[in-house]
């Protein structure tokens, strides 16, 4: 009975917590959170660990972002197709540990045991191309990174900024010839950036790091429980009642020094939040922002990002061998880079019969022209004799648009200080930002920003 009392009163009490001390059923708090990919529920857990209270607004049902974790129905295998690895790095295995999450740092052989085929991205027949070895490439790519280790903790750029930054990456490596033989290794790992070759090089030197060149001969550290959804389940239990799911901002009713007021469109309802402050973690397209009620100085900036379209897929019946992995390479562009829009890779996954699909575009495409895209290549591979034809057709057992996904400005923009224009909102109307498009697509460095150069004011 005793017992019964407790449980009642607690639960009152956590329900009493999400509503906030407001009488009118509005949830005040210290900071309200806007979006639950990696980086929002990355500062939810830090700041409420730190004693402030937080509420959290994600769109999805669930909260995580690009990770996408497939369990098969039958044998409850799991794969992840959306985010894969994390950093070798001290906090990162802390926030693991405080979630419950059990990790392991990966054999760095496991990457070259598999040896793929190369085809073209347009026919799906393969090409008569070879990587060159990319470990001197690779060399003389860190040697130019290491000049800018700022660039790798956020958009921390000289100024003015050197030429080398924004130059296309494509001419970067005509002008240093000695890391060309590194560029296919490069790419690889830069899916999602769109046409690579031509994005300045300074979203190259953000994307592909100095954490990863060191962790691709060391090892990334892995989860290895349930698939890297784990750690999003995990911290969606631990914030309980301070997560608003399948819910988005409408309107804003107050943005300014004194803090913010939102209402925010939830399955039960509407629900208004005051917050003192407010930290945006969603990508900041206008669109995307429009409800947040910006002023000419926050449009003009937000309106300059364009973007990538990224997207992933899980497809059965393709009648290719096990473990059999493809990257697409063009028999007649630099360092035989592939086309896009197109397939990047097609990877076999541990569950039977199920390949990991991605594909990539500079600009976004509609998921059914994806869609069709990624099939009608399956069937090029049985046409081809690669896969075998199967008597039931190719279909996706899962399919996740990324887009929109690398948010960046022209080389122009660059130069002439958007990114000092971009910083200088941090804290403006009680607003402030993190994720991918304030620093890079790489969950550990942006849970390094966001600690870092983020939370410090949102505790203050
Ligand atoms: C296929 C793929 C593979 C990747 N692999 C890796 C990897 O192996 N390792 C790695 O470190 N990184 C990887 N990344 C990159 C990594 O996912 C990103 O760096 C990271 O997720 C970005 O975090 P974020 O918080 O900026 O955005 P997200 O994680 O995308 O979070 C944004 C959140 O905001 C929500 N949202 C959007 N709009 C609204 C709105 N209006 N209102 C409320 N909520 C909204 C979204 O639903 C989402 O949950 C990968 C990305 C993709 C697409």
């Amino acid at each position: 009975m005793v017992r019964h009392i407790r449980r009642a009163l607690a639960s009152g009490l956590v329900l009493l917590a999400s509503l906030g001390s407001c009488d009118d059923n509005t949830i005040v708090r210290d900071v309200a959170i806007i979006g639950g990919g990696a980086s929002g529920t990355f500062a939810a857990v830090k700041l409420r660990d730190a004693g402030k209270s937080i509420v959290l607004i994600e769109k999805e049902v669930i909260l995580g972002g690009h990770t996408n974790t497939y369990q098969d129905p039958v044998t409850n295998q799991t794969v992840d197709y959306g985010v894969e690895v994390y950093h070798n790095q001290q906090f990162v295995k802390d926030f693991f540990d405080r979630l419950n999450v059990s990790w392991t740092i990966a054999d760095p052989n496991f990457i070259t045991s598999v040896t793929p085929q190369f085809l073209d991205p347009k026919t799906a027949k393969p090409v008569n191309y070879t990587p060159p070895d990319p470990t001197a490439g690779l060399q003389a790519y860190a040697q130019q990174l290491s000049q800018y280790p700022d660039v790798e903790l956020g958009f921390f750029l000289p100024d003015p900024v050197p030429e080398d930054l924004l130059l296309p990456f494509g001419q970067f490596i005509e002008k240093y010839p000695d890391v060309a033989n590194a560029t296919f290794t490069i790419c690889s790992y830069g899916q999602g950036l769109g046409d690579e070759l031509k994005q300045p090089t300074l979203y190259v030197f953000k994307n592909f790091g100095t954490d990863i060149i060191r962790d691709i001969a060391t090892g990334f550290l892995v989860t290895t429980g349930q698939g890297n959804y784990e750690i999003y389940d995990h911290a969606t239990k631990l914030l309980g009642h301070d997560v608003l799911l399948d819910s988005t901002v409408v309107n804003t009713t107050q943005r300014d020094n004194k803090g913010v007021e939102l209402t925010v469109q939830t399955p039960t309802g509407y629900q208004k939040v005051k917050a003192k402050k407010l930290l945006i973690t969603i990508p900041p397209k206008l669109d995307n922002l429009r409800p947040l009620s910006l002023n000419h100085r926050e449009s003009d900036i937000f309106g300059k990002f364009i973007h990538t379209g990224y997207y992933t897929s899980l497809v059965n019946n393709t009648g290719l061998p096990p473990n059999y992995t493809a990257y697409t390479a063009s028999p007649d562009t630099q360092q035989n880079i592939p086309k896009l829009p197109g397939i990047y890779v097609v990877t076999g996954t541990a569950i039977d019969g199920v390949f990991d699909i991605k594909y990539g575009s500079p600009s976004p495409v509609p998921d059914e022209d994806v869609k069709r895209e990624i099939l009608s290549y399956v069937r090029k591979l049985q046409a081809n004799g690669i896969a075998e034809k199967l008597p039931d057709d190719p279909q996706f057992v899962a399919y996740n648009s990324h887009a929109p996904f690398e948010l960046t400005v022209p080389a122009d923009q660059i130069e002439n200080g958007f990114y000092d224009d971009l910083y200088s909102l941090q804290g403006y109307r009680s607003t402030w930002y993190t994720g991918a498009a304030f620093h890079t697509q790489d969950s550990s460095m942006l849970w390094n920003f966001t600690s870092n150069y983020v939370l410090p004011d949102l505790l203050a």
